[in-house]
């Protein structure tokens, strides 16, 4: 069995407890990884005083230079990198292949060249001329969730790391190992204690980090509940904070929309990973007169997909997270019942892994709480709405605000709707188009904050202004 570390000061680092890591698709144990305490991150944070001693002086292109040596040994290893994905996460290993470690990967490159591309603004006045200057924050915790892990790791790894930031990160407990090989990766390449990795459970390791004084910004993707602790903790230290939060995205069908790339579009968007993405649309919302037809036709296309073996190419869903995660689903399956909803799937495959056949729940009230409550997992309730404005406030009628898609051929409708929808992120006629320089983040309890390009670059540095006043001629 795999034995993980963590790594502090670029060497694995022995702790004296420790957690069994499981393949969801399997519920074998697969590893052993630390159960860090606040002392292991304190370790960490003592390495990381050297570590941003010496990378904050050093030149940003030779930091460009180390992201993209980061990026190609990433690259090097991508097969392995997606196996050890999916048997962590229990995601089909075609998806690791082709989205999570080409992102990871992309990530590491796109922060190298949009380093060495930034340009700083100044300012004249008649007498003097500001400029703008950026530094370091110093040391900055990272924090990361178990769906996307090492898409979402190097999401903030890169970006800390372009900026001159030493790192304390902490990745899902549930799924540790893409990020035990980055660290692995960035021993080779980073000087001693710039990426330090701690690896435990959220009220230990993480709430080490978040209340460690040294460490100045903490950047967290996770779970509204869990956001609203780490809030709690470090707003009155006064860190710098990003949250990404949870999600109830909607996915908008008007009865113009093109009929079929919307719903192959829905159904991506409801059943992508499992449904874990918190940008996945769990509420469907279709206009009334194509109601029954686009039901039809969605049910079927969520049955087609292949439910099984992470490890086949041709799976398109496989395992949940982990057996109480499927049990949390299987709950809201229950309530959805309750609530009086039809289910239309949602049985549990035979055998010991986490497996769930997809859902979809019709019946529903859009206010119920099957409808509004992230269930994070591979069920969409489906709604009819009569109009533009009632879509609307179906659509706002969660405390989530992170993400939508809508579905029309007209270009107003499409327009207005998406300035109307309380979410940071809308997509029309397509769905996870994503470009790595445009701001990512929520509104309401999806978090607060933007990620990407400038923003992230903006979060992981203090920008400073600078007044030159410009000598009087003699
Ligand atoms: P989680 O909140 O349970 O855990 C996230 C991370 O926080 C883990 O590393 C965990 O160990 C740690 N943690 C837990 N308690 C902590 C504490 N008290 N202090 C510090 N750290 C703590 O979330 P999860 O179940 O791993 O992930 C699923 C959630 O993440 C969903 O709600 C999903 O919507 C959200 N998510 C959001 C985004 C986004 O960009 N907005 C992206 C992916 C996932």
């Amino acid at each position: 069995m795999r034995v993980v570390h963590n790594w502090i000061s670029g060497v694995q680092a022995p702790t004296s407890d420790h957690l069994d890591d499981t393949n969801p698709a399997t519920s074998q144990v697969i590893a052993r990884i630390p159960r860090s305490q606040a002392s292991d991150v304190h370790a960490a944070v003592v390495a990381a005083r050297e570590g941003a001693r010496v990378w904050s002086r050093t030149p940003a292109s030779e930091r460009a230079i180390a992201l993209r040596r980061i990026a190609d040994a990433l690259e090097a290893r991508l097969d392995e990198l997606a196996a050890l994905e999916s048997q962590d996460q229990g995601k089909p290993v075609s998806l690791a292949r082709k989205v999570d470690i080409p992102r990871a990967i992309a990530n590491f490159r796109f922060f190298a060249s949009a380093l060495e591309q930034e340009t700083l603004a100044s300012t004249r006045m008649a007498d003097a001329i500001n400029y703008e200057a950026r530094k370091p924050i110093g040391i900055v915790g990272l924090i990361t969730p178990w769906n996307l892990p090492l898409y979402l790791l190097s999401w903030k790894v890169a970006p800390a790391l372009a900026m001159g930031n030493a790192i304390v990160a902490k990745p899902s407990e549930l799924t540790p190992l893409t990020a035990d090989a980055l660290a692995g990766i960035c021993a080779d390449i980073l000087p001693a204690g710039v990426f330090n990795l701690v690896h435990g459970l959220g009220p230990e390791c993480g709430q080490a980090i978040v209340e460690h004084p040294e460490i100045k910004a903490i950047s967290f993707t996770g779970g509204t509940a869990t956001g609203r602790r780490v809030a709690a903790t470090a707003a009155p230290m006064f860190k710098k904070l990003s949250l990404e939060l949870g999600g109830k995205n909607s996915t908008l069908v008007f009865a113009d929309a093109d009929f079929d790339q919307a719903v192959a579009g829905a159904v991506r968007a409801g059943f992508a990973n499992q449904g874990e993405i918190c940008l996945c649309g769990s509420r469907l919302l279709v206009q009334r007169s194509i109601y029954d037809r686009f039901v039809e036709a969605f049910t079927a296309g969520v049955q087609a997909l292949k439910v099984g073996d992470p490890a086949h190419p041709d799976t398109d869903i496989g395992a949940l997270n982990s057996l109480a995660h499927r049990d949390k689903v299987e709950g809201y399956l229950s309530l959805a019942r309750d609530e009086g909803g039809t289910v239309v799937g949602g049985e549990r495959s035979p055998g010991p892994g986490a497996f769930l056949n997809p859902a979809v729940v019709t019946g529903l009230e859009p206010t119920c709480r099957t409808a509004t409550e992230e269930i994070f997992g591979p069920v969409v309730t489906v709604h009819p709405f009569d109009d533009e404005d009632q879509a609307i406030a179906i659509a706002n009628g969660t405390e989530y605000g992170l993400a939508a898609s809508v579905w029309t051929s007209d270009l107003g409708c499409a327009h207005r709707v998406g300035e109307a929808l309380d979410v940071g992120m809308v997509w029309v006629n397509t769905w996870l188009h994503r470009d790595l320089r445009v701001p990512f983040g929520g509104v309401k309890n999806s978090g607060v904050g933007r990620e990407g390009g400038r923003w992230s670059m903006a979060f992981y540095s203090e920008n400073k202004n600078i007044c030159v006043k410009l000598g009087d001629r003699r």
